[in-house]
């Protein structure tokens, strides 16, 4: 068995420096990498899926193994990575360094050591006899905002007859298992005005000044939910955070400004709703328009979401998923994070949730990013552990043999 698990783990090694050398970048065509997976899909038999974008220049992938029956894992990930660029590497980004036990390669820990552990671990999955299905569901564009996962979990939803019931997204943990996320959202706000003289300041509205005050109306929005101790202490900070992110404004020193934009994020616990802070938010902007706009025609602020809101994961410690999560890896915590990812998407679309794999976050985005072999030989002997427990009878079919 254990050289069997070698085995595997040299062939994930092999795969993870193939994924590696794709450069694709969130928001770049991903097909050369996705025609690298299918290609190995195909040679291992699979069907699969793919899910286009409209322009035709993206996709992701998604396919079943074993049978067509309910409450089958969905093991996922993305294909797409952060950029090197305006970052300290001292090793190759895009091709793969093995320094002791450490990989070097960006993407090596977020994420596709895992994806290169799940493309190694099909043959196993074949030979096995599967009685709940183990699909494998893998987007693009999820480090530009999770653009892909929506469209990825309509199709999973509709091509399949089956329920699956679990997923597992394959963000890097450590391989410890984590319920619960803060969500995600990017807004641009744009103050518009009309230029005038530095001298005739009162004239016009300066677009500068006013983003000023928007600015700070969501740094004290923030400052409430500590004030308020709105926290959920299972996060680090606990509360949920606004954070101005740029600015620009203005063209000269002698000009009242007539147009500042500024970009801002909110990173939500659970129980904070991003659209109720939007919603005050912009009846704060509205005020500030009504105010000004019959003196100053072009006065106007305008407010926009830069992707779409990315859902937070509030999976509870007590389901099913938890439970087969921490006894396939041996861990017995329990965590949350700060990032956000598609895992809340996933559980809005009703698959009870966690995130676990391989290699770890304070490696991932940064430069000479890196995962440990043993990080990949732990999520090989995981998912060998969920083989396992695919193999084993299902209750739900036990029953209907009775009826
Ligand atoms: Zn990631």
């Amino acid at each position: 068995m254990r050289e069997e698990t070698n085995d595997k783990v040299k062939s994930t090694i092999s795969i993870l420096k193939d994924l590696i050398s794709f450069s694709i970048i969130g928001g770049e065509s991903n097909l050369s990498i996705a025609r690298y997976i299918t290609g190995i899909l195909k040679e291992n038999d699979i069907e699969y899926y793919e899910v286009r974008d409209t322009a035709e220049n993206k996709m992701s992938i998604h396919c079943r193994i074993g049978p067509e029956v309910d409450g089958g894992i969905i093991l996922s990930g993305h294909m797409d990575v952060v950029p090197i660029d305006a970052q300290p590497w001292t090793k190759p980004g895009f091709s793969l360094t093995q320094i002791g036990d450490k990989l070097y390669g960006r993407g090596t820990s977020d994420m596709k050591g895992f994806l290169a552990c799940c493309l190694a671990i099909i043959p196993h999955f074949k030979r096995t006899v599967l009685k709940k299905p183990i699909y494998l569901a893998f987007s693009y564009d999820e480090e530009v905002g999770c653009l892909a996962t929506s469209e990825l979990l309509q199709s999973v939803k509709s091509k399949y007859k089956e329920k699956p019931r679990f997923a597992i997204i394959g963000e890097p943990t450590s391989m410890q298992t984590v319920n619960a996320e803060k969500g995600a959202a990017f807004f641009k706000t744009t103050v518009f005005s009309s230029a005038a003289h530095s001298s005739e300041v009162r004239k016009s509205v300066s677009a500068i000044e006013e983003a000023t005050y928007l600015v700070q109306w969501l740094l004290a929005k923030m400052d409430g939910f500590i004030e308020q101790r709105n926290f959920d202490e299972r996060f680090k900070p606990p509360h949920t955070t606004l954070h101005i992110g740029t600015i620009k404004g203005g063209s000269s020193v002698n000009i009242v400004a007539d147009k500042c934009e500024f970009e801002w994020d909110v990173r939500n616990v659970p129980s904070d709703a991003v659209e109720d802070i939007l919603g005050s938010f912009e009846a704060f902007c509205k005020k500030r328009i009504d105010q000004k706009q019959e003196e100053f025609p072009d006065f106007n602020i305008n407010t926009s979401a830069q992707f779409s809101i990315v859902p937070g994961l509030d999976t509870s410690k007590n389901s099913e998923i938890v439970k087969l999560v921490n006894s396939f890896s041996g861990n017995t915590s329990i965590n949350a994070v700060s990032f956000a990812s598609e895992a809340g998407y996933f559980s809005q679309s009703g698959f009870e949730t966690v995130v676990c794999g391989p290699g770890s976050m304070e490696q991932g985005h940064r430069a000479d990013e890196y995962i440990e072999v043993g990080q990949l030989r732990s999520c090989i002997v995981f998912l060998e552990k969920i083989a396992d427990w695919s193999k084993t009878d299902n209750k739900v079919k036990k029953n209907y043999e009775k009826v």
